[in-house]
């Protein structure tokens, strides 16, 4: 069963006990935190301009924040799983400094063709693949549906696409590379292009503003326990998920 197939599974238990909250799924680097080709030193980390305020205020509106990151330099061998849950420790703190927290936190080290098992594998976490929100949907009560994807590369969009959520690209990182890549498939499927978070953020608060009395949307919409388990069977070493 793929991915849309699950989300109209609208029976599972979750979804009769819970309210399911929309999520904002959040890319890390060149989205939150200024772009350096992989990152490994807290030292170099830096927020981008405005990203702790613009998250809180996607939190207010309701949004559980879920930081969604391909760290392939694991696999490739520049840095370790340590280093990875350190740095998003150290940007945990800085954007709490902002008044912004996160829900969750979500990391996949693989990369199917560098270095060597068991990072070097096609997983089933790796952006633009579903894993990463499936174990969010599990952990979290989410409203697929009714969630976004903010990025600024094209398999974050891919990712949004995959799941069948709002998808918004940022210009910042390699945002604005992603932007003259477009063509005529990718572009018109693509939600909003917003300089960076702030402007991101701004357009899905107005839109949600917007929506609330208009559309009626399917709130039940969300992966379920049974799939999500299904597909972590087939890839029972992968480690994604990062604990603050
Ligand atoms: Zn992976």
């Amino acid at each position: 069963m793929c991915f849309e197939d699950a989300q109209h599974m609208k029976n599972c238990d979750r979804s009769e006990r819970k309210i399911l909250r929309p999520a904002i799924f959040l890319d890390r680097d060149g989205t939150i935190n200024v772009e350096v080709d992989f990152l490994s030193r807290v030292s170099d980390l830096a927020l981008i301009e405005g990203a702790a305020t613009a998250i809180s205020r996607l939190a207010q509106a309701g949004f559980l924040i879920v930081v969604v990151t391909n760290q392939s330099g694991v696999a490739r061998g520049y840095f370790d799983e340590h280093t990875v849950k350190s740095i998003n420790s150290a940007l945990a703190h800085m954007l709490e400094q902002g008044g912004a927290r996160v829900d969750a936190w979500y990391y996949c080290p693989h990369h199917p063709e560098a270095g060597y098992p068991p990072y070097r594998t096609e997983c089933s976490c790796r952006k633009p693949a579903t894993g990463m929100v499936e174990q969010a949907c599990q952990d979290l009560d989410i409203d697929i549906a009714s969630s976004f994807v903010i990025g600024d590369s094209l398999r974050d969009m891919e990712l949004a696409w995959n799941c069948g959520m709002g998808a918004v690209l940022v210009k910042t990182g390699h945002g604005t590379r992603t932007f003259h890549g477009l063509d005529q498939n990718t572009a018109p499927r693509i939600d909003f292009v917003a300089t960076d978070i702030t402007e991101a953020s701004e357009w899905i608060c107005r839109r949600v503003e917007n929506r609330k009395n208009k559309i009626p949307h399917d709130s039940n919409a969300q992966f379920s326990k049974k799939e999500a388990a299904k597909v972590q069977g087939e890839d029972p070493d992968h480690k994604t998920k990062c604990h603050r």
